[in-house]
């Protein structure tokens, strides 16, 4: 069983002098964290799996109060798949009253999610620089499934000299290829079915990279005519440079293929590698 602390001075208590493996999460565990988590037990003598729900990093106020919340079933799981320790944190020990600091990662931020979404990345820069030198682990877990946060916080973290290493970790799906995600509950079965055209595309765009197609042009139209059904609204697709996030004129090695899409009025989003790394 895992132990279930509040405050930064537990967490501290707990860790003493031990090399440890934090995997950041807002909860609602799927398959995806727990990989993370059993990537940081094999890799850390001891691993922390903090959840907490982040208020400042949500644009839309239903979507808060509708993510889902089981401390419980959080701390079975991740004991089960290696933490040792789960860190719980009130919102005002994250952020004590009169709190004054934001951190903004410039540029980076600015499309995709970051235009999406207002003032998400703020959020979570801000509370990625709390949880790092409130836990000051020796490596911290991010998903690629968040391709640009995971970018973000790269940033973040060289740029403030935070603690430890970032390890990026790759995208865990369902079968039918459905990136796992906490908001994936929130699908009617009729979305659940619609919400595949997402990882579909994603798969023809990263296929004909394979075949040796390198118009932009031309991969962006094979993963649009995937992402045309009923009850999908795209909000993005784009091949970025997987450093600047810009979009790329030709595919470059490591060039990432992103896509944003609301289905049943569930946002999602996912992304694959589509350049050949050299
Ligand atoms: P969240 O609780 O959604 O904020 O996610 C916590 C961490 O788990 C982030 O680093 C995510 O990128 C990562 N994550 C979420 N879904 C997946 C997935 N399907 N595969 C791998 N990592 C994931």
């Amino acid at each position: 069983m895992a132990t279930v602390v509040h405050d930064v001075a537990a967490v501290r208590a707990a860790l003493g002098d031990a090399e440890a493996g934090l995997v950041p999460t807002m909860g609602a565990l799927h398959a995806g964290h727990l990989a993370l988590i059993r990537r940081a037990a094999a890799e850390n003598q001891r691993t922390v799996l903090s959840v907490f729900v982040n208020p400042t990093q949500f644009f839309e106020p239903l979507d808060l109060a509708r993510y889902p919340r089981d401390l419980d079933h959080d701390v079975t799981v991740a004991a089960s798949a290696g933490a040792d320790l789960v860190y719980a944190p009130p919102v005002e020990v994250v952020y004590p009253p009169g709190f004054a600091v934001t951190v903004d990662v410039a540029r980076l931020t600015e499309a995709w999610e970051g235009a999406s979404r207002p003032g998400h990345f703020r959020g979570v820069a801000t509370v990625v620089s709390v949880l790092l030198n409130s836990v000051r682990p020796a490596r911290s877990y991010f998903g690629e499934k968040d391709f640009q946060q995971l970018v973000v916080v790269r940033r973040l973290h060289r740029d403030l000299v935070l603690p430890g290493e970032i390890v990026g970790c790759p995208t865990v799906r369902d079968e039918d290829g459905l990136a796992l995600s906490s908001r994936n509950v929130r699908l009617s079965p009729e979305a659940r079915q619609t919400a595949v055209a997402i990882p579909r595309a994603m798969f023809a765009m990263q296929d004909a990279a394979g075949r040796g197609v390198r118009s932009i042009e031309r991969l962006i139209t094979i993963g649009r005519r995937a992402l045309i059904v009923p009850g999908l609204d795209l909000d993005y697709l784009a091949v970025v440079d997987a450093g600047s996030l810009a979009a790329v004129p030709r595919l470059t090695p490591g060039a990432r293929a992103i896509v944003a899409a609301t289905v049943g009025g569930v946002r999602l989003i996912d992304n694959v590698e589509l350049g050949v790394r050299r």
